[in-house]
């Protein structure tokens, strides 16, 4: 037996380690649609570079090991707030100081939201852009 993270017991078995670190985490997830215009500023030709709008759907998923003093995660429309508040109908280039690609946009989004370890965007049907902090779930939907 050795010792393994948060002080919990590790059973070596056979050469196979079996951790039981299971941290008990609450999860929320919350979706917004957000209407907004953007132009990217690529090294290459693309049709993207002219101002053009989507409607964006997006996932911002937050987690925490104990709740707020009120019994939250972070507070659904505190969320709604800070993302959708800042970016829809508005022309994404005018209030963010970055390249508005997908990719960076659900990299502010984790950036932005308390608790947030993962944002996934969609700018179409059929394009979504995500970005995942660290070793979170992949299975949360
Ligand atoms: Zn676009």
């Amino acid at each position: 037996m050795i010792n393994g993270c948060h002080g919990v017991t590790v059973l070596q078995l056979n050469n196979r380690i079996t951790d039981n670190c299971q941290l008990k985490m609450y999860y929320v997830r919350k979706t917004l649609e957000i209407s907004s215009c953007h132009q990217l500023y690529l090294d290459y030709e693309s049709k993207c570079e002219n101002l053009h709008g989507h409607n964006w759907k997006v996932n911002v998923y937050c987690r925490a090991e104990k709740l707020d003093s009120n019994g939250m995660v972070c507070d659904f429309t505190e969320i709604k707030r800070l993302i959708h508040g800042k970016i829809d109908h508005r022309n994404l280039n005018d209030v963010l100081d970055f390249n508005p690609t997908a990719e960076n946009l659900a990299k502010w989004i984790v950036d932005t939201v308390p608790n947030c370890y993962r944002a996934d965007v969609w700018e179409s049907r059929d394009n979504k852009a995500s970005y995942i902090k660290d070793d979170a779930p992949q299975n949360f939907d």
